[in-house]
């Protein structure tokens, strides 16, 4: 395998795939300066910004520290310092479990959900970016990033997995892929990036 760094630019602008590491790692910038502005008008941290979307839009299941941690590449203590700032701002409340007292999912107050509306939308200018892009181009590009995000889940760089690829329902039927739980046929713009039904393969 080719071990040249990425960031090597005489290596880079000779060689398709680094170009294509270099330009997802601009892309990965500009996502967080999009989130960077948000944070700074409304005086929230990026990733306190990033958990009320995420708590908006999951079950209450998967909205603990410990997953959030996972979902977000941060220790618990870094979730649980961000989730204290969220509640003492009144945005987030905590729903005790009823088996373990000790145990809490979050969920938003009515004014954590006001918030959402306001900075739900920090990414859209990159939605913006690929408008023009044809219909077989971008259900080209989809494609490419759900394998190459299925790689980095199997790899275990990427630990939070919600997409067809790593679900137990998912098969593949007549060299087509499916879902066994919807019972339907997935093409390839179907495939989801985070389904709420989606179930982790036990392993053997
Ligand atoms: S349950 Fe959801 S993630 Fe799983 S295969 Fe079906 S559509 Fe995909």
């Amino acid at each position: 395998m080719d071990n040249k760094s990425v960031f090597n630019i005489d290596h880079q602008n000779s060689d398709i795939s680094s170009k294509i590491v270099a330009g997802l790692s601009r892309i990965s910038e500009a996502f967080k300066v999009l989130l960077w502005e948000k944070a700074k008008l409304l005086g929230l941290s990026p990733i306190q910004i990033q958990l009320l979307i995420f708590i908006a839009y999951h079950k209450s299941e998967i909205t603990n520290v410990s997953y959030l941690a996972k979902e977000f590449n941060l220790t618990k203590p870094t979730i649980s310092d961000a989730i204290k700032a969220l509640y003492q701002k009144g945005l987030v409340t905590k729903e005790h479990s009823t088996a373990d007292s000790r145990s809490y999912s979050i969920r938003l107050s009515e004014n954590g959900k006001k918030m959402v509306t306001e900075t739900e939308n920090f990414a859209n200018p990159l939605k913006g970016g690929l408008k023009g892009m044809d219909d077989a181009k971008m259900e080209q590009l989809f494609t490419t990033l759900c394998n190459l995000i299925h790689q980095l889940n199997q790899s275990g760089i990427l630990r939070v997995q919600r997409s067809c690829y790593s679900c137990k329902y998912h098969d593949n039927k007549h060299g087509k892929d499916y879902c066994n739980l919807l019972n339907t046929q997935l093409l390839n713009t179907d495939i989801r990036l985070d389904c709420p039904e989606f179930e982790e393969i036990t392993p053997l």
